[in-house]
Parts: structure tokens; sequence; C-alpha cells
């Protein structure tokens, strides 16, 4: 049999990655804690009806679907919104509002493996469910932004936009939404000329067809500068009014509680997923072309789903990609790990009384590795160095008459004679 690879787009993450996806994770986990989110822990397996029910064609494409031996149809999960929305329809529909909700785990899609893009990633969500207030998409920009910068990315920018200012015009232009779908589609992946031709083809006015030209290419810093713009073009489209003020609301609040934002507005700016009904936004860094983070907000999944209409914005981050980042702009991931103790028997005899010792450090949460190969001292020490280990514990005879073990600090090269009753203070002395 030849040797076993993963599966295409599926990866191992050996001991340097896992620890900086679990880093990445563990930032997340304070940010949810800082903000106020609670977790939840939903299906990778969800019935397919529900998961390709408002993702959008691309995602919808993609899916791992499959049938179970009972014969239903199901899928693993693309995105986490749906399963929240889920929930939110059900079990947590009589809950009082605002909800706070953060997810963290594995999504399965069929993307074409690429740098960045993989067809098994990992993602930190959050949905703040059942306020429409632009308050409540400011702080999901707000902790996107506090995510980012404490794992210690620079130079990450939003770029933000509006569901409603295009959906506005389409509207008004007579489209109907599956139409309008596909022209949003065409717009997320900025084939302008394609989706202008759907918009055109499905009877839209020559003015309507204008202003679309261009929003599309309006977009930059100077946030105030394009709303105005923005305003302009889209001034006799009521609803698209409307989402062009919802915006500017929530960007002066996120400018107002948070200096140095780098935001650009984009006003031809469209998500693939077809449940954003308002603000959208994703996060990108100089060194990749793809997005780190993306999310919106979305004001009828919910009860689409079946439960009480719940105003909702949230946002999913990418964990490998955050990672990728990192490891692009060649950051210092400042992970601060207890130093390395190892423990050596001198001999077979000792060995139940060395482990021991390592089971009482270990209670007093000091990591502690047990000498398992039989080396002997000299060759043990060797391999503790080689493997960058801080301090050395050698269990022998002479020394545990008197209750003691000799302690080696294997930097200093210098060691010296401890009771055991000791070693957790001692040892706890050097680490800290
Ligand atoms: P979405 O759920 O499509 O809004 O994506 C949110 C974030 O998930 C993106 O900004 C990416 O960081 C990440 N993501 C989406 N698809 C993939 C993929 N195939 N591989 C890696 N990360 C992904």
């Amino acid at each position: 049999m030849s040797a076993f690879k993963p599966v295409r787009g599926m990866r191992d993450f050996l001991p340097e990655e896992a620890k900086i996806m679990r880093y990445i994770e563990s930032q997340a986990r304070k940010t949810a804690k800082l903000y106020g989110y609670k977790e939840i822990i939903t299906p990778v397996v969800e019935p397919y009806e529900l998961v390709t029910a408002k993702v959008g064609e691309e995602v919808r494409l993609r899916m791992y679907a499959f049938e179970d031996l009972s014969g239903r149809k199901v899928a693993l999960r693309p995105e986490f919104t749906a399963s929240v929305a889920r929930l939110m329809a059900t079990t947590l529909r009589n809950e009082p509002k605002p909800l706070r909700l953060f997810c963290v785990g594995s999504l399965y899609r069929y993307d074409e493996p690429q740098k960045g893009r993989f067809r098994e990633f990992w993602q930190s969500n959050f949905e703040l469910m059942g306020s429409d207030k632009p308050e409540a998409d400011a702080e999901i920009l707000l902790l996107t932004n506090y995510l980012m910068k404490s794992i210690g990315l620079k130079n990450y920018k939003f770029k933000v936009g509006h569901v409603g200012v295009l959906r506005g015009i389409l509207s008004q232009e007579g489209l109907a939404e599956d139409t309008q779908n596909q022209a949003m589609q065409r717009m997320d992946k900025k084939l302008y000329e394609e989706a202008i031709k759907i918009v055109r083809e499905a009877g839209a006015s020559e003015k309507g067809i204008q202003t679309l030209q261009k929003l599309v290419n309006l977009r930059g810093e100077d946030a105030a500068k394009v709303l105005e713009d923005l305003m302009k073009a889209v001034g006799d489209y009521a609803e698209a009014v409307e989402a062009v003020k919802n915006l500017g609301e929530i960007l002066s609040i996120v400018a107002g509680a948070s200096e140095g934002l780098n935001i650009t507005v984009d006003a031809g700016f469209a998500r693939g997923l077809e449940y954003y009904t308002g603000m959208i936004f994703e996060v990108y860094v100089p060194e990749l072309d793809i997005a780190l983070a993306g999310g919106g907000r979305y004001n009828r999944l919910v009860e689409l789903f079946g439960g009480e209409p719940t105003p909702a914005v949230g946002v999913a981050h990418g964990i490998d990609r955050m990672m990728l980042a990192l490891q692009e702009q060649k950051a210092e991931v400042n992970l601060r790990e207890a130093p390395l103790v190892m423990i050596i028997p001198v001999n077979e005899r000792l060995y139940t009384e060395a482990l021991r010792i390592a089971e009482i450090l270990r209670t007093k949460n000091i990591p502690v590795e047990f000498e398992v190969m039989g080396r002997k001292v000299s060759k043990a020490l060797e391999d503790a160095d080689r493997r960058g280990v801080d301090h050395v514990i050698i269990v022998g005879e002479k020394e545990l008459r008197e209750k003691a073990v000799v302690l080696r600090d294997m930097r200093k090269k210098e060691q010296a004679i401890v009771k055991i009753s000791e070693l957790p203070a001692t040892l706890k002395l050097q680490v800290s």
C-alpha cells in the first residue's frame, strides 16, 4: 500500500502551526469574554436544507453534502451563521435580547485549494442578535479590530459597504430577489460588466444602470467624502438613501470609539452570502489578496428559519488566514510557554520514585517530561539539551536517601541538590 497523505484541501497542523492556531483561538475567546459573547457549540453535520437556504450559489455549489445511513440529506457546515440562526428560531427564541453568541470550530467548503484557501478551515464567529441599532454593527467592527490587533497583526484594513444601497436600487428598479442575488454575486467577484448586463437584461432603467456604474467606481479612505458622493449618486432611490445614512451612522460611531482604524468605504462592495441586509465588511492585509474576516448585518435570516423577526449582525474571522497573515508579516507570536522540566531517573529501580516526583510537580502546574527511553544520564542530558529543556531533575539513590534530587539548570550549566519538598517552590521561582 502506498503511503497515505491527507485528502486534497485538508491539512495536518504540526506543533508549531497548531500552537499559532490555538493562540489565535485563545485570543478570540478572550475577545468574546471582553465583549460579553457566550460560547455555544453546534454540530459539524447539519440538515442540507438549513445550510443551503441562504448561503448563496458560490457556497451552495461547494458543499460537502451526502445522505446519512437513514437517507437524510445532510452537509458538513460551510459556515456558522445558519446554525446560530437555527438556534435563535427554536431553542433560544424566547431568550431576552440582545443575545451575544460566540462559536469557534472547523468549516468545510469544496473550494479550489490555493494559498489561504482550504477545504477544511477554522473560524471564530460572533453574532449579536436582537438589535437593529448602528451601535450593534459598530460593536462587531470594533471587536474584530480588537482581535486583529491583539494577535499582533499590522497594517490591516477594513473594507466596508452596505448591501442596502445596491438592493435599494435594484428593488426600486423592479428586479426580483433572485435576479438581485445573481447581480450581487457577480459584483462580489468584481465582475461588474456581467452584473450590469444582468441588471440591464432584467429591464432596469438607463438611470438605474448609470447609478450602478457610478457606485462600482466609488470607493476611498475618506469616509465622509465617499458617503457624500454616494448620497448624491443614489439621490432618487429612497431605500438606498436610508442605507447610506445607516452606514454613515455606523462609521461615525466606530470613528468616535476607536482612533486610527483604517477603513475603505466601497460603494460597489457585495458579499457572496445572500442573507446580508445591511452593513457588510471584510478585513485585509497588504500581504494577502484574500479576506481575513468577513461579516455584516442579516435581519431576516432568523425569521426565514421560522423564528421571530430578529435583527442580527455578525462576523466570521478566518483563523487559518490570520495565521498566514502573521507568518507573511513575520510577526513574533509572543507565546510565553512555561519552560520545560525533564526528570531523569539514574536507574530503573528509581522509576517509581521519579514518577511520583513528576506527579507532585504537575499538581503544582509545573510541566514535566519523563525520560521514557531508558537512556543513561549523560545521553538523556544530551537529548534534553537538544530539545531546549530548561531544567533537569536527576533522581539518584544517594540524594534520595536525603529526600533530595539534583536540579540542573541547563542554560547556566549549574546544578544543586534540592530537597523534594522544596522542589516546586524552587522551580516556580526559576520559572517565573
Ligand atoms: P465567509 O463565511 O465566506 O464570509 O468567510 C469568512 C472568513 O472565513 C473569510 O474572510 C476567510 O478568512 C475564511 N474563509 C472562508 N473560506 C475559506 C477557505 N476556503 N479557506 C480558508 N479560510 C476561509
